[in-house]
């Protein structure tokens, strides 16, 4: 296993990028390369290949994205903008999603000072509690990143065309997921709110898909177990509501490489086959560990009194997979337990679909809590 406790990546690469402009933007930059270097980062004019994270200063007006040569390289776009919007969310949204980036940071006008605000991919938004000028700024917006660039993704998936042909069209339980993704889509859950193809040029949109770990904006993911190796998953940016294609919109995830930090996923033969969600991780620590969990389904929606993970990890890493499972360890009993996922959504286990819907049902808000 890759050891989660590790010590920030040392020797971690980092660039900048971009022509952004701002005295927020070209302050920072200089301050925080140095603040990175001082804590063991290796600080590189031109991206390498292999670089761990690169902070790409946008214009607002006209976002350009890094284009990854790497699936582990992370983004991580500021932008300082002149006017603060009516809506922070809806204005940085897209511009997250034009840039490329894990998260976005936006440095904006506010009534008293400029405010630091951070949008992720999972539609979380905060915002700094001290202003670039305070003391100890560096140190409260280091807190905030080191999290997102120092986790690991697992993110890559090995198709074996080996699936058993009486499962090459599904069985009673990839039924059970069609109806599952039905009944989040009548409960509102299943928010798709910025088209990617009105926000996208063709070659983002490819570019997105192959290196991008968003195989789409459709958020949440559910799976449920067929035995003890092995258990059925939504796949990646797939439409939740009309899961049907085994192969194609729901995967066999029959085991993880440790090494490789690979899920492996048993397919039928003669079919293009999608990514599976990219928290087959988290669910696959879940299954594992605990026998009588048979279902898990993972949303972008909150209950009252949730208990949370500490630290916002970025989705499709070990670190997110790990503290997720530690709560569902801690709770009172694992096979029924509603975990919270910081800035970001829920993931509640039930020992069948029916079990969680019940539970939840009533109790559940789109709306999640944002620190
Ligand atoms: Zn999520």
């Amino acid at each position: 296993m890759p050891d989660r406790n590790a010590a920030p990546q040392e020797r971690a690469v980092f660039s900048f990028w971009g022509g952004g402009r701002g005295q927020i933007l070209s302050a920072l930059r200089e301050s925080f390369k140095e603040y990175l270097q001082d804590r063991g980062f290796i600080y590189a004019e031109a991206p390498p290949d292999h670089v761990r994270v690169v902070f790409n200063l946008i214009d607002d007006k006209h976002p350009r994205p890094y284009r990854r040569k790497a699936q582990a390289t992370f983004v991580v776009s500021w932008a300082e903008v002149g006017e603060r919007p009516a809506d922070v969310l809806r204005f940085g949204y897209p511009l997250l999603i034009r840039s490329l980036s894990n998260v976005l940071v936006l440095f904006l006008p506010g009534a008293d000072g400029p405010e630091t605000h951070f949008i992720t991919p999972e539609q979380g938004h905060y915002t700094l509690r001290k202003r670039p000028t305070d003391p100890g700024f560096l140190d409260e917006f280091y807190s905030r990143l080191q999290p997102i660039i120092t986790s690991q993704l697992v993110i890559d998936n090995e198709f074996h065309p080996d699936l058993p042909e009486e499962l090459w069209h599904g069985d009673e339980l990839t039924e059970a997921l069609h109806r599952a993704g039905q009944r989040l889509d009548r409960m509102n859950l299943l928010p798709a709110p910025f088209p990617l193809e009105e926000v996208l040029p063709p070659r983002d949109l490819r570019h997105l898909k192959r290196l991008y770990h968003l195989g789409g904006l459709s958020y949440g993911n559910m799976s449920v177990r067929r035995d003890a190796g092995t258990f059925w998953m939504s796949a990646s940016g797939v439409d939740k509501a009309n899961m049907r294609v085994v192969g194609r919109d729901i995967q066999l995830v029959k085991g993880f490489d440790p090494e490789r930090r690979v899920m492996l996923l048993s397919v039928p033969p003669e079919i293009t086959p999608r990514r599976v969600s990219v928290d087959a991780i988290e669910h696959y620590l879940i299954y594992r560990e605990h026998p009588n969990v048979g279902a898990i389904v993972h949303v972008h929606a909150w209950i009252e009194g949730t208990k949370a993970t500490e630290v916002n990890y970025p989705c499709g890493t070990i670190q997110l997979a790990h503290a997720v499972a530690d709560l569902v360890r801690e709770s009172d009993d694992p096979a029924r337990a509603i975990v919270g996922l910081k800035n970001h959504g829920l993931t509640i286990t039930g020992p069948d679909l029916d079990d969680i819907f019940e539970r939840i049902e009533g109790k559940i808000v789109p709306t999640v809590p944002m620190a």
